[in-house]
């Protein structure tokens, strides 16, 4: 029998047998009390004499007990817990499987190491809230699956061992056995076959795909990670949105009894960016950046006059806060370490200006800062997009504290095509997607848009998507016009571009991000606390040790060997 059955039990009924885990044991002199629990329940159980037994049980002990149901006085009911109203008082126990000392205590809000918590993650899933978080998964992955039904979108799957074609990241490679020297890898995403089974002419496809992307570990981000996959043939951008507005409303409604209201509202890149200094705004914090760069058109002040007439812009977050010098300096600090030249702040009090730069401003821009009224405003200066990042930290950081207790999606499109990353150009979705433009994009690559579209949650990037090329000339220039040499575009794509040619309805996708959606949902600090069994930062498994070294032998069989370290 499990513990939630017992609801309903007359008093003194018949034997109980209950299996479970010993969550604590309390030894009262005459009477040894112990809590027993099982997935999703626990009870107190008595021993009214002095049993043999009760005294070698340990906490996490998994035992048999046999006993009758009671039900305690009033004054007893313990009400924190489900059946405290009720006890069993225990006939026998018997130990099915006793356990080592733990490595950390199995209830809520402990502190331990990470580290140590994902080596023994077998345990740390029995605590009650990770059970909590891993159960809002799996409720997550069954709702995903009533409304896809409902939506008659079909779910196939895809291969997992592929042809290595990075789409940003980088690969992880697995080498054949069977032809030596070659290489699988594990798809960054099921992108190109999603598009092949609309070549194939079906109509629609989800999955629910595991994707693994060579990356640095952060925050947000697993080498191996969840996303809910989709396309649409004949599909276009707005029933793409359309679709996952619904969807993600269902999933709201069904795994987590929230109601979210749809169509989410839609902002485009450069908005976004003027606005809120990055492509993925938090629009629970109301406040926007100010471009006050007409303020300075004369200014004196000698590094904001050479950023003005290099077509720099000034940016301001003003709040009347009264900021004390001390968080000032930590907010200097913050934007420093993500490259900053520093933080520029003016303060304002009774219509007086202080500053470090308060000294050299010119009588009008005295006047212009202090209409702001009583407060402090911070700036930056430079490039709209190279000092957006530090404008986005500092809006975070000042207005946390007003951060509106609500869901806040939206959808951000009209993307540039290329970004630069690290000196190089680099498609901002990745170069399937179609150019807005395709004449633009012949002629200017570089300024043209993409038909590209971002779902961002509480300033979350949850999903994105685009509408595909389904044009071989054009995939071909898209990839022309990323750098790639003709002999590249043949060997990485030449399927791709062949398989394009063949009647290849217009189509459209997107791809939601499960483990952020479960974390941004339940507030957790870390998508690692809403995955079973996530990698550290630096993408180990402390429980298994993954990756780990294969012995020479076995690499032999792979036409494999370990080099010297030349250092
Ligand atoms: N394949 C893309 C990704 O995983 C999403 C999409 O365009 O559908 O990021």
């Amino acid at each position: 029998m499990i513990i939630k059955e017992l609801k309903g039990l007359a008093n003194g009924a018949n034997i109980i047998n209950l299996y479970g885990w010993v969550d604590n044991v309390r030894d009262h002199g005459g009477l040894t009390f112990i809590d027993l629990r099982d997935f999703d329940s626990s009870i107190q159980l008595i021993f009214d004499k002095e049993s043999k037994i009760t005294k070698t049980v340990k906490n996490e002990f998994y035992i048999m007990v046999s006993g009758v149901f009671n039900q305690r006085d009033k004054n007893l009911i313990n009400k924190k817990t489900l059946f405290g109203d009720v006890e069993i008082l225990i006939e026998s126990l018997t130990i099915i499987n006793e356990s080592k000392t733990l490595p950390f205590q199995i209830e809520d809000g402990i502190d331990t190491d990470e580290s140590i918590r994902l080596k023994y993650r077998y345990l740390d899933l029995r605590r009650n809230e990770m059970k909590q978080n891993i159960i809002a998964r799996s409720n997550t992955f069954k709702s995903i699956r009533n409304i896809m039904n409902q939506l008659d979108i079909l779910e196939i799957d895809t291969p997992t061992l592929i042809k290595s074609t990075p789409e940003g990241a980088k690969d992880f490679l697995v080498p054949s056995r069977k032809s030596p020297g070659s290489f699988y890898a594990l798809p960054q995403s099921p992108q190109m076959y999603k598009q092949l089974f609309m070549m194939s002419g079906f109509p629609n496809y989800y999955q629910i795909a595991k994707c693994y992307r060579d990356e640095d570990s952060r925050k947000d981000r697993q080498p191996e990670f969840t996303q809910l996959d989709l396309e649409f043939s004949n599909g276009s951008p707005d029933l793409v949105k359309e679709n996952i507005e619904i969807i993600v409303q269902h999933i709201f409604k069904e795994a987590f009894d929230l109601k979210i209201p749809i169509p989410f509202k839609t902002i485009t890149y450069n908005e976004s960016m003027t606005l809120y200094g990055t492509d993925k705004p938090d629009l629970r914090i109301k406040e926007t950046i100010s471009d006050i760069t007409d303020v300075f058109a004369q200014t004196e002040i000698k590094f904001i006059k050479e950023i003005i007439e290099d077509s720099g812009k000034v940016l301001s977050l003003f709040t009347q806060k009264s900021l004390s010098r001390k968080e000032i300096d930590l907010l200097d600090e913050k934007i420093k370490n993500l490259g900053s030249n520093g933080l520029g702040w003016f303060k304002v009090t009774d219509n007086e200006i202080s500053g470090p730069l308060a000294k050299i401003l010119l009588p009008n821009e005295k006047q212009e800062l202090i209409a702001f009224g009583d407060g402090l405003i911070v700036f930056q200066a430079g490039n709209l997009y190279e000092v957006g990042k530090y404008m986005d930290i500092l809006r975070q950081e000042i207005f946390k504290d007003r951060v509106e207790d609500s869901t806040s999606f939206l959808w951000v499109d009209d993307f540039p095509y290329f970004e630069i990353e690290n000196g190089s150009l680099q498609p901002s979705h990745h170069p399937f997607t179609a150019p807005k433009d395709t004449d633009i994009f012949k002629n200017n690559p570089n300024e043209s848009k993409a038909l590209h579209y971002d779902l961002v949650l509480n300033g979350v990037e949850l999903g994105s998507g685009s509408q595909r090329i389904n044009d071989p000339q054009v995939q071909k220039l898209v990839l022309e016009k990323w750098g790639l040499t003709e002999e590249d575009i043949g060997e990485r794509f030449g399927w791709f571009i062949e398989a394009l040619s063949y009647g290849t309805p217009q189509h459209a996708g997107f791809a939601i991000g499960i483990d952020r959606l479960v974390a941004e949902i339940l507030k957790q600090p870390s998508i690692r606390d809403v995955i079973p069994f996530p990698k550290t930062q630096s993408g180990m498994d402390p429980l298994t040790e993954a990756p780990s070294l294969i012995n020479e032998s076995d690499l032999a069989e792979y036409n494999l060997r370990y080099i010297e370290d030349e250092q």
